[in-house]
């Protein structure tokens, strides 16, 4: 589902431990692990292939396009694939990170977001069984982005707009700038008033 579409605005229902142990949640298990693998992307929300459940699908494991410098400041990490059912975040309270990041239901663009460095997230795995874990860097990040998609929001939603570019753009002219001189060249979100 694309962007536009109303179910990216929809809160997903959480999922039963019934409905999570049921050849269908299973199957689509299966089948958003390929759609995010195609794509490609690290994470997928069910909202994202049209179904308004809380779950999610994450996997990091492709750095090629990234060296090890961008790589360590953005403390990311290769994430094995994993799923998580009915998430509930606690964002802990430290400055934010600001990365670019893009999304698989907004094709083509690219936009600088805030996020919380760390967090604690407890979820259901897919086999319905609890648990509780501590995330940090470009992993809590794509915590984040997913579980905004379950409540509804977009990364366009907490992006500072004007730094919005597309793909084309973003390496032609963003890259390998750092934060700082993107937030400075782009300037405020603060549009002279039209009255
Ligand atoms: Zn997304």
């Amino acid at each position: 589902m694309q962007i536009g579409d109303p179910i990216l605005r929809t809160p997903a229902r959480p999922l039963s431990t019934e409905e999570i142990s049921s050849p269908e949640i299973q199957e689509l298990i299966l089948e958003m692990k390929a759609t995010m693998r195609v794509a490609p992307g690290v994470g997928l929300a069910a909202p994202q292939i049209g179904r308004s459940i809380q779950l999610i699908v994450i996997e990091d494991r492709n750095h090629s396009h990234l060296t090890a410098e961008q790589l360590a400041e953005r403390e990311r990490y290769l994430q094995p694939f994993h799923v998580m059912i009915n998430p509930k975040i606690a964002l802990h309270e430290t400055e934010p990170a600001e990365f670019f990041e893009g999304c698989l239901s907004v094709p083509g663009f690219m936009g600088l977001v805030p996020r919380a460095k760390s967090l604690t997230v407890e979820f259901l795995d897919e086999k319905g069984a609890p648990n509780i874990i501590q995330a940090s860097g470009w992993y809590a990040r794509i915590i984040q982005h997913e579980i905004d998609h379950l409540n509804g929001f977009l990364y366009l939603d907490r992006a500072y707009l004007r730094t919005v570019t597309n793909d084309l753009n973003f390496e032609r002219f963003w890259r390998n700038e750092s934060i700082a001189f993107v937030k400075n060249l782009c300037g405020s979100n603060d549009a002279p008033s039209t009255q």
